[in-house]
Order: structure tokens, then C-alpha cells, then sequence
């Protein structure tokens, strides 16, 4: 029988051919999961200056150290600072300024009152500013103040570089002032499907023909990834229609091109012979289950997936060795994280190292795994029922109900 690569002699190849991608300035709003390509530091203070955090009014402590319900202090109000607007004047014991929340704190104040404190607790708007106020409780200088620098300190690291940015990520760097982010290009994808056999969502189906579910899946797991992708849609199973597709692909810049099908030793499968006329091939089978018609190589200097056509074939291939070499174009080392279970049933491999379909839940706080029901790599519909792919490694051929077995959830 012949020997088979491993999985890690696979992923090993396919490794030395990711290279880092260098890093640009991107819009802000574009940024959402992308991975910073520089440390950054807080280029101002936040706040940037000292301001209130409640409607009341601005008055120094002192003043109203002794006020209560019983004996109110009265203050004269001086002026109204709404929040964006920038305050005139100096307040002096006996003074206050009315003051808005995220308004900045007049000179003079220490402290602000919040309208529930005095007798001045309407609120609605066009409310004409009072000649003065009774205050009738007691606050202590700093209250109801958020101090300039309270949430970032100027020169602060704020990330790390290798960051995947999220939308409280985006919040500060935009709080910051920032509207153009260093981070890693994003990788550009080719996909292609491949097979007479394949329709579109939407399309009549006749006799013999099945939707095409690859392309929608395997893109949107790609992008997931971090990669941009570029449908370019289904080759016919002939010579001509796939060499005209893999000629297109060379237009446009592409860090990969993955297809899907149509590299097994079906009569009708091509690719294989276009890719060796303007390329190599490094490798076109793995010890892995689902999946062992994975081929690796390039393609005018371009490297190049085959993923077997089975959707779950597909689907497994992606997550094992097309997810490593992007996120290693990203600069991302993230390994994927495994967990170990209980089986709840006996389970049969043939020795090739697997990636079995199973529900995981827990009882108790252990984990227990059972198989989704066929594992047949063409069941699309096993991936939405399992929530894990158990991992049985090369060599092993049965696990009994009660073993524990490593899994990472999908
Ligand atoms: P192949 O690798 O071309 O021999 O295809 C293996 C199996 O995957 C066949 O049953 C194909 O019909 C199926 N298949 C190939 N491409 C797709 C696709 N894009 N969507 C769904 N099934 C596919
Ligand atoms: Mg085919």
C-alpha cells in the first residue's frame, strides 16, 4: 500500500510557502477584523479634559460641604456650559455653573452637584438657566467628575501588534482619533469549483445535477479567516473551460487559489493537468479522513489547494490546512485550541488520522462527545448538527465508549 503523508508533513510543506504579508494604512471603517500590523499608543488623553459626568451644576466642594435637606446652601449661577461648548468663566466660592453631561469643568469648580440635588430638578429642553440654587446635599471635591485621562493615558499601549480588531476595538482607536489603521494586508483568495454536475442556488434542478454548496461555504469559511475571496465561479469537467479559468487567475494579484473537486482520479478531473503545464504539484494526497484527495502546489507561482469536491472533505481541508497558511499570512501563530471529551459510544477509524463529526455537551463539567450519525463526506448537513470534529489520531483504528478523545468545537 502506498504511504501516505501525514497531516503534519502536509501542513509543514504548505507553511514554508506563507509569507507574511506586509502591513498598510487602511480606512477606519474598513478595519473591522483585521490584523494590526504595529503596536499603537494612545496619541491623546481620554478624556481629553476634565468634564462632568452628570447634569447638575459646577460648584466648588467646600461650599456645599455642610448642605442638606434641612439647611440648603444657596449658590448663584454665573453660566450654562452645554456639552461641546467651552467655559468663560472662573467659578469663586458662592458660584456655580450650570453644567451638562461630557461638559468640560469651569475653572474654580472641584466637584459637580447633579441636579437631583437641588431644588432645581426639572429637566426639559429651552429650560431657562435659574438666578440661583438651593443645594441640598452634600458632595465631596472630584464627585461626578470624569478627570482627563481617567480612561486612556496619552502614550498608553493600547494594542498589540498581530490585533484582530473588533468593534470596541474600532470604538477606541475612532475615540483616539485615528481614521487610518496600519494593518496587515488582507490576503486575496481565488476560488473555483469544478463539475458538470453543478447549478446554482435559484436554477431549476434537472436529472443528475445538484446545487453547488462549496463555493458559498468555502468562501464564507475562508473569509472568516481573514482572506479576501474572489468567486470565479464553476469550470466545466473539460481541458479547455478549466485552463481558461486558471488563466484569468493570473490577471489579478492572488496570495491563493483554492478550487474545489475535480483532483481525485476521476476520468473527467483536469485540473491536476493544467496546474503541472504552468506549475508544480507537491503533494495530491494526505493521511487524512475526511479529505485524502487534498493537493498542494503552485501555479504560476501562485500556490495552489485542491480541495476535494465532498463537501465535508471540503469543508475539514479548509479548517486543517488553508486556515494555518492564511493565518500565518496574517502574522497570526493561533493554533487551534483542543479540548478533550468522553466518548458515549465505541468508535471504529481506519487509521488515517480523523476528523470525525460529534455533539459535544457537558455534564457536570466533563465533556462528552457523541458521533453525528453518518459520516459520509458527502452529508453537508452532519456540519450543522455536529458542534466539534473529534481528532483520532493516524494509526488508530478503534476507541471505546468511556475513552477520552481530543476535539476542537467548529
Ligand atoms: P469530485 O472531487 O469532482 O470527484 O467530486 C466529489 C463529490 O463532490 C461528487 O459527489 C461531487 O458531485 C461533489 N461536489 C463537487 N463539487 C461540489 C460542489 N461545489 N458542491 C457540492 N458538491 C460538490
Ligand atoms: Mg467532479
Amino acid at each position: 500500500m502506498e504511504k501516505l503523508l501525514s497531516v503534519e508533513a502536509a501542513k509543514k510543506i504548505i507553511l514554508e510557502k506563507a509569507k507574511i504579508k506586509e502591513g498598510s494604512l487602511f480606512p477606519l471603517h474598513q478595519s473591522h477584523g483585521r490584523i494590526l500590523s504595529q503596536d499603537i499608543y494612545a496619541e491623546i488623553n481620554l478624556p481629553s479634559f476634565d468634564n462632568s459626568s452628570m447634569d447638575g451644576f459646577a460648584v466648588i466642594a467646600k461650599d456645599v460641604m455642610k448642605a442638606s435637606h434641612q439647611d440648603p446652601v444657596e449658590l448663584e449661577i454665573i453660566e450654562d456650559i452645554a456639552a461641546g461648548s467651552d467655559p468663560k468663566l472662573k467659578v469663586y466660592s458662592g458660584q456655580a455653573s450650570r453644567i451638562m453631561t461630557g461638559a468640560p469643568m469651569p475653572f474654580g469648580s472641584n466637584a459637580v452637584v447633579p441636579v437631583e440635588f437641588t431644588n432645581f430638578s426639572d429637566r426639559y429642553a429651552q429650560q431657562a438657566l435659574p438666578k440661583t440654587i438651593l443645594v441640598n446635599k452634600t458632595i465631596k471635591p472630584g464627585d461626578y467628575i470624569r478627570p482627563q485621562g481617567q480612561d486612556i493615558q496619552i502614550g498608553e499601549k493600547l494594542f498589540s501588534k498581530s490585533h484582530k480588531l473588533r468593534a470596541q476595538d474600532l470604538g477606541v482607536l475612532a475615540a483616539q482619533g485615528i481614521d487610518k489603521v496600519p494593518t496587515i494586508q488582507q490576503p486575496l483568495v481565488a476560488l473555483l469549483s469544478s463539475g458538470d454536475e453543478l447549478i446554482q442556488p435559484g436554477e431549476v434542478l434537472h436529472p443528475g445535477k445538484i446545487y453547488d454548496s462549496n463555493s458559498i461555504t468555502i468562501k464564507t469559511l475562508i473569509e472568516s479567516f481573514g482572506a479576501k475571496v474572489v468567486d470565479l465561479g464553476v469550470a466545466k469537467d473539460n481541458y479547455l473551460d478549466i485552463k481558461e479559468k486558471f488563466q484569468k487567475i493570473t490577471d489579478l494579484k492572488f496570495d491563493l487559489i483554492v478550487s474545489t473537486a475535480g483532483v481525485s482520479v476521476g476520468v473527467y478531473d483536469y485540473i491536476r493537468d493544467v496546474i503541472l503545464e504552468d506549475g508544480s504539484l507537491n503533494f495530491w494526497r494526505v493521511n487524512i479522513r475526511p479529505g485524502k484527495p487534498l493537493t498542494f502546489g503552485e501555479y504560476k507561482s501562485v500556490p495552489y489547494f485542491g480541495l476535494p469536491g465532498n463537501p465535508v472533505s471540503a469543508f475539514v481541508s479548509a479548517l486543517i490546512f488553508i486556515k494555518p497558511y492564511i493565518n500565518q499570512l496574517l502574522g497570526l501563530s493561533e493554533e487551534i485550541i483542543l479540548n478533550s471529551a468522553i466518548l458515549k459510544e465505541d468508535l471504529e477509524s481506519d487509521g488515517r488520522e480523523s476528523y470525525l463529526r460529534a455533539k459535544i455537551d457537558h455534564q457536570e463539567g466533563t465533556y462528552f462527545a457523541k458521533l453525528a450519525s453518518h459520516q459520509g463526506s458527502g452529508n453537508i448537513f452532519s456540519l450543522v448538527y455536529a458542534n466539534a470534529l473529534l481528532i483520532i489520531p493516524a494509526g488508530v483504528k478503534s476507541v471505546p465508549k468511556g475513552k477520552p478523545v481530543k476535539f476542537f468545537w467548529i
